[in-house]
C-alpha cells in the first residue's frame, strides 16, 4: 500500500467514524471546545474595551456554544447512556438549526459593524427584525415537523422540506454580510477579504445540502461527507480574523502609547528649547546694547575724531549689530509664537489707522518709492492689533526692500473672509521658491536679494500670526515684475 492509498483509507475511516453517533459526539465536542475558547477571548476583550460589536460577536459565539453544548449533551446521552435518538427527534434537529441560525444572525451583524458605526440603532433594528423573522419561520417549520414525526417517528429531518427552507435561509443570512462588505470595502481594510472568504466557506455546507436535497433526494452520501469539514474551516477562519483584529488593536495601542511618549518627550524638548532661546536672547541683548552705545559714542567723536576708514568700519559694525539685534528679536518672537504660549487678543480695529506708521513710510520715501494706500478710511476688522501690525511691518519692509518704484496696499471684504494685500513691482519670486518662502531662515540665495540683509524669519513670523487668526497667506509673483502677498482672514 503506498502513501496515497493510505491517505485515502484514513480519510474514509474518518468519514465513516464521523457518520456514527460517536463521530457526531466527537465533532460537536470539538466545536464546543473551539467556540468556548473564541467566546472567552471575545468576552475578555469586550470586558476591556466595551465595544458594542464585540458584544454581538460574543452573543453570537455564545449561542453557538449553547447549541454545541446541548448537542454534545444529547449525543453523549445517546453514546454513553441508553437514550434513543428517536426520543429527541421531534425537537432536536430544529433546535439545532434555530440556535445556529440565531448565532449566524448575530455573527454576520457584528462583522458588518463598521458599515453601521455611526448608525448603531439601524443595525439593532435590522438585527431584531431578522431574529423575529427567524423565530416565526422556525416555529412554523417545527409545527410541520411535529406532524411528520407523529406520523413517522423515525423520519429524518434532512429529508423534510423544512430542512431545505432552513438551509436556504442560512444561505441568505450568510450572503447579506458579503453584500455589505463588498459595497463598503474601504471600511474593512485588510479584514474585508478574510471575512468574505470565511462566510463563503461557511456557505459551502448549506449549498451542498440544498444540492443533495434538490438533485439527489438526500441520498448522496458523498455530498454529506464532502460538506463535513467546511464548518470547521470557516469557524477557524472567523477565529483567525477575530484574532487578527485583536492583535492589530494591541499593536495600534502600543504604537499610540509610543507616539504619546514621543510627543511628551518632544514637548519637553520644545519647552527646554524655548527656555534656552529666551535665556540666550536676553543674555545677548545686553552686550549688544552696550556695543551700540559705544558705537554711537565713537560716531559722535566722543573718543576723538575718526578718519574716514575708521568711520566706515564703525558704520559696518553698527549695521551688523542692528542686524544682530533684529535677528535676536525675530528668534524670540517666533519662538514665543511657536510655543503657543501667546494668546490672540481680538479687538475691532481700524486697519488703515493701524498700519499708518510713518517710520516705515519714511523709509520707503527715502528710497524714492511711491506708496499707494487704497484701504478705505473706515475699514474695521477684528484682529489682534499688535500681532497684525507685525504682519504689516514684515510684509511692508520686504516690499520696501524689493520694490522698484511702487508699493500698493489694499484691503477688501469678501463673503467669508476679508483680505489684506501688499503688492510691489520688484524682482519677484521664482515659482519653485514660493513654497519655501515661509520656512525659517529661508532666503532666496540670489544675486538680486542677497544684499538686503534680512533674517529669513520675517515671513515665518507672518505665517504664524496669520495661522493664529485662522487665516491663510497666498503669494502671487512673477519674476522681474513684482510680488503680491495676500492675507485672508475669516471673520472672527
Ligand atoms: P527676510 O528677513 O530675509 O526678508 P523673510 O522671511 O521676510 O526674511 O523673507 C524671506 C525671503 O523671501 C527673502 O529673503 C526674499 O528672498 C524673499 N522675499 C520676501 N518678500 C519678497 C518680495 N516682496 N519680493 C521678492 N522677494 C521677497
Amino acid at each position: 500500500m503506498d502513501a496515497f492509498e493510505l491517505l485515502i483509507l484514513v480519510y474514509h475511516s474518518i468519514n465513516k467514524f464521523m457518520a456514527t453517533d460517536s463521530g457526531e459526539l466527537f465533532k460537536k465536542f470539538v466545536e464546543l471546545f473551539l467556540f468556548t475558547v473564541v467566546s472567552y477571548m471575545i468576552l475578555s476583550e469586550y470586558g476591556r474595551s466595551k465595544e458594542r460589536h464585540l458584544k454581538y460577536l460574543f452573543i453570537g459565539f455564545a449561542a453557538l456554544v449553547v447549541d454545541k453544548f446541548i448537542m454534545s449533551l444529547f449525543f453523549a446521552a445517546v453514546v454513553f447512556g441508553d437514550v434513543q435518538l428517536l426520543i429527541l427527534n421531534p425537537f432536536l434537529p430544529v433546535l439545532d438549526e434555530l440556535l445556529e441560525l440565531f448565532a449566524l444572525i448575530l455573527l454576520t451583524n457584528s462583522f458588518i459593524f463598521p458599515v453601521f458605526a455611526d448608525k448603531v440603532d439601524k443595525l439593532k433594528k435590522k438585527m431584531s427584525f431578522e431574529v423575529v423573522v427567524l423565530f416565526i419561520f422556525v416555529f412554523v417549520i417545527e409545527i410541520f415537523w411535529l406532524f411528520t414525526v407523529i406520523k413517522v417517528p423515525a423520519a429524518n429531518f434532512q429529508d423534510h422540506l423544512g430542512f431545505l427552507l432552513l438551509e436556504l435561509l442560512k444561505i441568505l443570512v450568510l450572503y447579506s454580510p458579503i453584500y455589505y462588505i463588498i459595497a463598503n470595502m474601504n471600511k474593512f481594510g485588510r479584514y474585508g477579504p478574510h471575512i468574505i472568504i470565511a462566510f463563503l466557506v461557511y456557505m459551502i455546507t448549506p449549498i451542498t445540502n440544498v444540492i443533495n436535497f434538490v438533485f439527489f433526494d438526500c441520498s448522496n452520501n458523498n455530498l454529506v461527507v464532502f460538506a463535513h469539514p467546511f464548518l470547521f474551516i470557516s469557524i477557524l477562519l472567523f477565529t483567525r480574523v477575530t484574532f487578527l483584529k485583536l492583535v492589530d488593536k494591541a499593536t495600534l495601542k502600543r504604537e499610540l502609547a509610543e507616539t504619546k511618549q514621543k510627543y511628551v518627550h518632544e514637548h519637553e524638548l520644545s519647552i527646554m528649547k524655548d527656555e534656552f532661546v529666551s535665556t540666550v536672547s536676553h543674555e545677548l541683548r545686553t552686550p549688544i546694547t552696550s556695543m551700540k552705545l559705544y558705537l554711537s559714542l565713537l560716531r559722535q567723536k566722543k573718543f576723538g575724531v575718526l578718519n574716514n576708514k575708521q568711520l566706515k568700519a564703525v558704520k559696518i559694525v553698527e549695521n551688523e549689530s542692528n542686524r544682530l539685534s533684529k535677528l535676536i528679536s525675530d528668534i524670540l518672537n517666533l519662538s514665543r509664537l511657536e510655543s503657543k504660549k501667546v494668546a490672540v487678543k481680538i479687538d475691532e480695529v481700524n486697519l488703515r489707522r493701524l498700519i499708518n506708521d510713518n517710520l516705515y513710510y519714511n523709509l520707503a520715501e527715502q528710497k524714492g518709492l511711491i506708496i499707494e494706500n487704497k484701504i478705505l478710511k473706515k475699514f474695521l476688522v477684528k484682529i489682534d492689533s499688535e500681532k497684525f501690525k507685525q504682519v504689516f511691518i514684515n510684509l511692508f519692509s520686504n516690499a520696501v526692500s524689493y520694490a522698484k518704484s511702487k508699493i500698493i496696499i489694499f484691503a477688501s471684504k469678501k463673503t467669508n473672509y476679508w483680505e489684506f494685500i501688499i503688492e510691489d513691482d520688484g524682482v519677484g519670486i521664482p515659482k519653485d521658491k514660493i513654497d519655501k518662502l515661509f520656512d525659517k531662515f529661508y532666503r532666496i540665495g540670489d544675486y538680486l536679494t542677497k544684499d538686503k540683509g534680512g533674517t529669513g524669519l520675517g515671513l515665518a513670523i507672518v505665517k504664524n500670526i496669520v495661522k493664529m487668526h485662522r487665516g491663510e497667506i497666498i503669494v502671487e509673483s512673477e519674476e522681474g515684475k513684482g510680488s503680491r502677498f495676500i492675507v485672508r482672514i475669516p471673520y472672527l
